[in-house]
């Protein structure tokens, strides 16, 4: 596995794989590397030739600096998980390489109302950061296949929009959220709860499974985030939102024949710590 914390070091990588008709496969990650991560790395691996992960907490995506100071970063950890998931090469750049001053790559990029609700409202500037480090990224790795998760749901719509609009010529693939035995998504930021609160944890996707039996049975959507939001607080957690969302274009659904495509999605601090989850409540077949 190669590790390298230079652009160009990278490229010329990049640019051999290429000369060998080797499809590049790409998972942009922030570290503290978990079976998530790892399943994307997977993904990657059954329809790439070569598998690249980048490693890099987007100071420009924190919109709040303790969020920033506190993530996890046991690099030695995430490169031997690297290695024996079999990922071909690692890029670990550091700011300065990922943002120099004369920036060969910017994007006014807008993605409308994706950005602007549920994280856009409560995380200003984190799309705006997200956007600038994962199109940089784009432009640096030039990928032919991206790995992203389900978990972070708004995220990945709005990557995949940026994909679409500024035509670059990558294929996005949304893979499922990887979860704990008792159904919490993994989290880089999991590590910073008790042993209690990754149980108290647990009630965010079990209300969300407990919401869609009620969504499926025709019940309206704003009785069903009021209940979901009273039973989080009785148990002592703290939610921010809960949302039930087209998950084409993030409008709010009241009912389950309203979309085709119906996502509920959350955020909810346990311990102090921000967690955000979702669940796909109607897919179209
Ligand atoms: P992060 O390091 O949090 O920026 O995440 C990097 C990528 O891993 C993103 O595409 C995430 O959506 C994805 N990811 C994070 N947690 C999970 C999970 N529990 N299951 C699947 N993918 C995940």
């Amino acid at each position: 596995m190669f590790i390298c914390k230079r652009v160009n070091h990278l490229q010329d990588w990049l640019t051999e794989q290429r000369r060998q008709s080797r499809a590049v496969g790409f998972v942009p990650t922030m570290g503290a590397l978990h079976k998530g991560h790892l399943s994307l790395v997977d993904a990657s691996r059954q329809v790439a030739d070569v598998t690249a992960v980048s490693i890099f907490v987007n100071p420009r995506q924190f919109n709040n600096p303790n969020d920033l100071q506190n993530y996890p970063r046991p690099v030695e950890a995430d490169i031997k998980s690297l290695y024996e998931a079999k990922a071909d090469v690692v890029f670990i750049p550091e700011i300065t390489e990922m943002y120099p001053e004369d920036d060969p790559y910017h994007t006014e990029f807008d993605p409308g109302l994706l950005g602007r609700t549920m994280e856009g409202e409560f995380r200003p500037g984190h799309f705006k950061g997200m956007v600038d480090v994962v199109y940089r990224l784009l432009r640096i790795v030039k990928p032919d296949h991206l790995f992203l998760g389900q978990k972070d749901f708004q995220q990945a719509a709005i990557i995949t929009r940026l994909v679409h609009d500024t035509g670059l010529p990558v294929a996005v693939s949304i893979c499922p959220t990887i979860r704990e035995p008792n159904g919490l998504a993994m989290s880089s930021r999991n590590m910073r709860l008790s042993d209690h609160g990754k149980e108290e944890a647990s009630l965010i996707y079990a209300m969300l499974v407990k919401g869609r039996a009620a969504f499926e049975r025709g019940e309206d959507a704003s009785d069903i985030k009021t209940e979901i939001l009273s039973t989080y607080r009785q148990h002592g957690l703290d939610p921010e939102y809960v949302e039930v969302v087209d998950g084409s274009t993030l409008e709010p659904v009241q009912y389950y024949a309203d979309a085709d495509y119906i996502v509920a999605c959350c955020a909810v601090k346990v311990e102090e710590v921000r967690l955000i989850d979702n669940l796909i409540w109607k897919k179209a077949v």
